[in-house]
């Protein structure tokens, strides 16, 4: 990593500026010539009356003196002291003495060089912790560029596998890239920027390459981490020069790594460097503002944390396409596995399905890791080939690495997952008015959710009626009725859909007049500010009373009680679809709506 490099630098330079004071110390010394006496001399010349001036530190007296011969010549002389007692002791017996200092040098290291060098220890210690929270904080004086060129790019898609639904979005840029001129005619724009969306190691990075190396164009690419610097105004001055320079390539693609680094919403800060991301900010947006897709130049960008990423970002002209690169689920595992598996020359017989289904979780740098790690100690062991025994021990390896970073999700929790989605997706399937399920997934995503239910709504909506929020809100609670049902025991997994529902039945009784006790009455007063958040909007007093209050949550209890007992009852009913679905689900880790809905029309009794 750089930040090493920079510190070994500078102790160097601490060095350096010790080795040159003590050099200059010497010059000084020899530039006039001090002659060592001994102190019995001293003590003579002193009464010879011959010292002319003296000046006397704790053991050393250093002085001018006249000279032997009587040419007036001054000699400088210095001497070291001999405690008084003992002077005047051997002076009375004549005897010659010197005394002379022992060297210190060992100790003065260990007094104060020892502690010096742990201050110091300690002081880069602190700023690596303090630079890891706060990208680029001690990059201070690494101004040379840290764009990345690279002119042929030998990645294609046919690397990047299980995301095939990235590459399809992608294939227009490559088709625009190699005809420009096409486009150009139609008077056609690109979108000015791509943002790739998704956890770390789903191949983002890769993605981006395999688009320069499929459409023969340079490739640059910056970490957003790079850009922010300690003086103000450097990231800005880097995010024009990797413009001007992807200006000079055209076409070419840029590609900025960790968008999130410089892309945080505006006003987050924390210590330091606030000023300045702020800074390299608005010149990322200047800079998109000004540049012409159709010249050429295609930026595209990469984060895992697209929720913190200032909204300014986003806007049309700006990075307004998004492409999800998700973890994959186990077919996408297979694909990866297979891309990697290729470059093993002496492979055994592994079935590639296997090894997806004993890496739930994992995502395409996690199995090429795995795919490695597997050869090393196939190699280790002296193998001939690489054989699934290497492969379960590097499975362990990693997983339990994984584990450390909570990524992977054991047995149990799967399971509970995979009902709590089925949950949803039943409720909702059961309940006329509710959007479509479209698929129902397990593979674990982001930290809040660890499965989902992907809803499409059939249309735009601005009218929803009781009885589609109610709907609505039984399917929100179905998970946990589900996991009550088959566990009997309940998850925190389910606190997000708790909020939500709360929050219809919250609006239902205070905004839309849908409760028969509270009436029709508007009690929403207050005008919320931005950031007060649904949770908050609870405890904000409005325009009434405490009784009406307490009135307004006993209707919210009652909705949501009712809804809870609308989805349990239909959950018992289609019981067996649910245990189907979930062996299903648990095995495949995503399957469709449209699959759901097969089981649960072949579970009813034919209709006359
Ligand atoms: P990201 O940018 O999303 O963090 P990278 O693109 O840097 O991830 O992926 C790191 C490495 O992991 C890649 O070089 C590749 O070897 C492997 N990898 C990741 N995703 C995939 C994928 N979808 N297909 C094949 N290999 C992948
Ligand atoms: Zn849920």
């Amino acid at each position: 990593m750089d930040m090493e490099k920079h510190h070994k630098i500078s102790i160097w330079y601490f060095f350096i500026g010790i080795w040159i004071v003590l050099i200059l110390q010497n010059y000084l010394a020899s530039t006039y010539v001090i002659q060592t006496i001994p102190y019995s001399d001293f003590i003579q010349k002193l009464k010879e009356d011959k010292i002319i001036e003296v000046s006397i530190t704790e053991r050393q007296i250093q002085g001018q003196m006249k000279s032997e011969s009587d040419s007036g010549e001054e000699l400088y002389f210095r001497t070291v002291r001999v405690d008084p007692e003992t002077s005047a002791l051997l002076d009375t017996y004549h005897v010659n003495y010197s005394a002379s200092i022992e060297s210190t040098f060992f100790r003065d290291l260990l007094s104060w060089i020892v502690p010096v060098l742990l201050f110091v220890g300690i002081w880069f210690f602190l700023m690596k912790r303090l630079s890891a929270q706060q990208p680029g904080f001690m990059t201070l004086g690494k101004n040379k560029s840290k764009v990345h060129k690279q002119e042929d790019v030998d990645v294609r898609f046919g690397d990047v596998a299980g995301v095939d639904e990235a590459v399809a979005e992608l294939v227009e840029i490559i088709d625009f890239l190699k005809n420009p001129d096409k486009y150009r005619e139609f008077g056609g724009t690109l979108p000015k920027g791509l943002l790739l969306v998704g956890p770390p190691g789903t191949g983002k990075t890769l993605l981006a390459k395999a688009v320069a190396g499929e459409s023969q164009v340079p490739f640059f690419s910056i970490s957003g981490s790079e850009f922010v610097e300690l003086f103000v105004g450097m990231g800005a001055a880097r995010v024009r020069d990797l413009f001007e320079q992807a200006n000079e390539n055209a076409p070419c693609i840029v590609f900025i790594d960790e968008l999130d680094a410089i892309g945080k919403a505006r006003g987050f800060g924390g210590v330091g460097g606030h000023d300045e991301r702020e800074q390299t900010l608005n010149q990322l947006l200047v800079e998109m503002d000004g540049f012409d897709p159709n010249e050429g130049v295609i930026l595209m960008a990469a984060t895992n944390r697209p929720e913190v990423l200032d909204p300014a970002l986003l806007r049309p002209g700006r990075f307004d396409r998004q492409v999800l690169v998700d973890r994959p689920d186990k077919q996408g595992r297979i694909a990866i596995l297979k891309v990697h598996l290729k470059k093993i020359k002496k492979l055994g017989s592994v079935s590639v399905e296997e090894l997806a289904n004993m890496t739930p979780g994992m995502v395409g740098s996690d199995l090429a890791n795995l795919v490695n790690e597997a050869t090393l100690l196939a190699v280790r062991a002296r193998k001939k080939t690489v054989e699934k025994e290497q492969f379960e021990e590097a499975v362990e390896r990693i997983v339990a690495g994984l584990e450390k970073k909570n990524r992977v999700i054991n047995v149990k929790e799967r399971k509970i997952v995979a009902y709590h989605e089925l949950g949803h997706a039943l409720v909702a399937l059961s309940i006329p008015g509710t959007d479509p399920v479209k698929k129902i997934t397990i593979v674990p995503r982001g930290i809040a959710a660890l499965g989902y239910t992907m809803q499409v709504p059939t249309e735009d909506r601005f009218l929803m009626t009781k009885t589609e929020l109610l709907g609505k809100i039984a399917s929100l609670l179905g998970g946990r009725a589900a996991e009550e049902m088959i566990f009997q025991d309940i998850s925190t997994g389910a606190h997000n859909d708790l909020a939500k529902a709360t929050d219809i039945a919250r609006s239902m009784v205070t905004e839309y007049g849908m409760s028969e006790k509270a009436g029709q009455v508007y009690y929403k007063s207050e005008p919320q500010a931005m950031f007060l958040q649904a949770g908050q909007r609870q405890s904000a007093k409005g325009e009434y009373g405490d009784e009406t209050a307490q009135l307004i949550d006993r209707e919210i209890r009652n909705i949501i009680d009712q809804q809870y007992s609308v989805a349990m009852e239909l959950l018992e009913q289609k019981k067996a679809v649910l245990e189907k679905a979930a062996m299903e689900l648990l095995e495949k880790e995503k399957i469709e709506g449209s699959y759901l809905e097969k089981l649960i029309k072949e579970a009813e009794p034919p209709q006359e």
